[in-house]
Order: C-alpha cells, then structure tokens, then sequence
C-alpha cells in the first residue's frame, strides 16, 4: 500500500525521455504507442522523474494506492 504515487499527464507529455533517462529504477518505460508510463510496481517514489520533466507533466497524487 503507498499513499503517494507518481503520474504522467499524457495531455501535457511530449514524449522527451528525461523522465526515463533519470529513474534510478528504470521504472518509466515508453510504450508501443510512444506513452511515457511509470510502472508503479517498481517506483519506490524518489521523484527524480517529476524533477526532470520540464514541462511539469509527471505530478505527485496523494491516496490510498493499492501498487
Ligand atoms: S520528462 Fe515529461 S515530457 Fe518528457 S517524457 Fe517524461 S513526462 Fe513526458
Ligand atoms: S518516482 Fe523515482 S522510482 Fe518512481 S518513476 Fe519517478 S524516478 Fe522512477
């Protein structure tokens, strides 16, 4: 259970990278369809990938979160 969790905005996404370049647990992945997504089960919620993004799409979301 973790009351934090790390989310991409794909509206506000523009498919640079940085956040994956930067997570020291290679958590964020591209998909086939060139989404950024961060696979939950394997952050641990350093926010280096919300540092990173310059365009301020990746944001810290408070709540009961099951992964
Ligand atoms: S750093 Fe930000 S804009 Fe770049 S891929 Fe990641 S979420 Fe998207
Ligand atoms: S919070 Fe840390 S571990 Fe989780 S996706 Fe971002 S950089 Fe990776």
């Amino acid at each position: 259970m973790k009351f934090t969790r790390y989310e991409i905005t794909q509206q506000l996404c523009r498919q640079c990278g940085s956040c994956a370049r930067a997570c020291p647990r290679n958590a964020v992945a591209e998909g086939e369809d060139k989404r950024y997504r961060i696979d939950q089960k394997i952050c641990d919620g350093c926010g280096m990938c919300q540092a990173a993004c310059k365009l301020r799409a990746i944001s810290k979301r408070k709540g009961l979160f099951s992964s």
